[in-house]
């Protein structure tokens, strides 16, 4: 579909004076088109409907619709218009509110696909020390933002448990911003004192990591002492049952391991009460570059794990259990909803210096998390000032790139649902402009957009809209 434009004037004649909006055209299977704005908002129409607004011939109620949906832009809509544009691209301009601290690279497993590069649990000088947790603190609180999480991560962020009780502490005696913890841990140094300190300390918000059944889940995540597995579900458990632990999240990583098993990951899930299942490609960064033989694949297998572990969450909703697949709920929440953005990575641009920061031991500051194992995404360290390190030459180079402008992405008809990851370009391409016709990850996300569009406009939408709520 072309740019804006007016349409020609003899066919204005009935119709109230408006502008075509810059949209785009998606047919599904059963003929109807869908009228796609650059920001997502859709509206459906039936072939006839779309071959006559093509020709300019529109009729009344067919011009309601696509006031409604964006399509044309009048005087009675244009506010709101202008209101999509302020929430989608809101987070521009907030401040980061993620910021992610890295205790220690130690770790006690040897997952087979870690980005962290992590090291072995006796390495040395790869802790925080209380100087920098101090100084990584300070430049967090020079930050605008009045309400932040700070999360920790690491390698296993609870190697170096005395760390994550001096920040905990120390930030007690700041003022001026509210906080809230969260803590990415595999769970298997967990104990009760740690857990006794983050219940007293209102430390609620845990996300470990289960790929699926015990067999596949200890394949990708080998730990020492043995069943990586059955730790972490003795854990979520009794965090649950013996502590106030209203719920944990967590999230699944796929490898070639998972792949046959979509429907069991989905019934460990439910078995496990874990109403959220995030089933994440793996990325090749840091370890699973290295393994890439071993448990790489391409975009094909994983939309067909994809689909298969959709369904089955899909069934299940409808059966009354309680399981949703956020991937879709993450793509979903962008088609024709308009909220302010909350996940990093499913921002545009993204989240990466904008909204996310990430602090290794040494007090270097990363623009995420993921990016943390290549130096290119280094954009300071906290013995620089706050506004320094977020308006670098590095930062805002960043913040441009995923943002898809001037990429193929600004004129492709999902650019309103779609997002771009610089970390994941970098680390499959060797640059960071993407060479879309060879990205795996573009292949990958057109075939899950259209797939969900299908399924908006089937009955499957009811149990979207029950995902969505939650
Ligand atoms: S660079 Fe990639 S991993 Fe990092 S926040 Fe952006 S999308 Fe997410
Ligand atoms: S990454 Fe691919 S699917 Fe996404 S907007 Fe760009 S071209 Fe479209």
């Amino acid at each position: 579909m072309p740019e804006s434009k007016s349409m020609p004037e003899s066919k204005q004649e009935k119709m109230p004076k408006f502008e075509q909006n810059k949209v785009f055209s998606h047919k599904l299977l059963d003929g109807r088109v869908l009228l796609i704005t650059e920001l997502g908002k859709i509206t459906s129409l039936t072939e006839e409907e779309f071959k006559n607004f093509k020709e300019g011939k529109i009729p009344k109620f067919v011009f309601q619709k696509l006031e409604k949906g964006h399509a044309i832009v009048t005087k009675h809509n244009r506010p709101y218009v202008v209101d999509d544009y302020k929430l989608r691209y809101g987070h521009v301009c907030d401040g980061v509110s993620l910021h992610i601290i890295n205790p220690t690279m130690r770790c006690n497993q040897n997952c087979l696909y870690c980005y962290a590069n992590s090291f072995p649990l006796q390495a040395k000088g790869v802790d925080m020390d209380e100087k920098t947790a101090k100084k990584v603190i300070d430049f967090i609180w020079e930050g605008p933002k009045k309400e932040i999480v700070i999360e920790f991560q690491g390698g296993e962020p609870l190697a170096n448990f005395p760390i994550i009780e001096f920040i905990v502490n120390y930030v007690k005696g700041k003022k001026g911003k509210k906080v809230h913890w969260r803590i990415v841990s595999n769970l298997t140094m967990m104990d009760e004192t740690i857990a006794s300190f983050l219940e007293k300390n209102s430390i609620f918000d845990i996300c470990t990591s289960i790929d699926g059944p015990k067999e596949v889940h200890n394949k990708n995540r080998p730990w020492s002492g043995g069943n990586s597995f059955g730790k972490a579900v003795h854990w979520i458990n009794c965090l649950k049952q013996d502590y106030s632990f209203k719920s944990i999240g967590a999230l699944c990583t796929v490898t070639k391991n998972s792949l046959p098993h979509a429907k069991d990951i989905v019934n460990t899930y439910v078995e496990l009460g874990l109403p959220d299942l995030t089933a994440v490609p793996i990325r090749r960064i840091g370890l699973a570059e290295k393994n890439w033989g071993k448990i790489g694949y391409r975009g094909e297998a994983y939309f067909e794990f994809w689909k298969q572990a959709l369904e089955a969450c899909i069934e299940k909703t409808k059966a009354g259990q309680k399981i949703s697949e956020q991937i879709s709920v993450l793509s979903l929440s962008k088609m024709n909803r308009f909220e302010p953005n909350y996940h990093t990575c499913f921002s545009k641009p993204c989240g990466a210096a904008l909204m996310q920061a990430s602090y290794q031991p040494n007090g270097d500051v990363f623009s995420c998390d993921e990016a943390k194992a290549e130096p290119l995404f280094k954009i300071g360290n906290v013995k620089q000032p706050y506004k320094q390190v977020f308006t670098s030459p590095a930062a805002l180079n960043l913040v441009s790139l995923s943002s898809g402008l001037g990429f193929a992405c600004n004129e492709c008809k999902f650019t309103g649902f779609c997002r771009f990851c610089p970390v994941l370009t970098y680390c499959t391409q060797g640059n960071l402009i993407p060479k879309l016709a060879m990205d795996e990850d573009c292949k990958l996300k057109k075939k899950q957009f259209s797939y969900l569009l299908e399924k908006l406009f089937s009955e499957d939408s009811r149990v979207f809209e029950q995902w969505l709520k939650g």
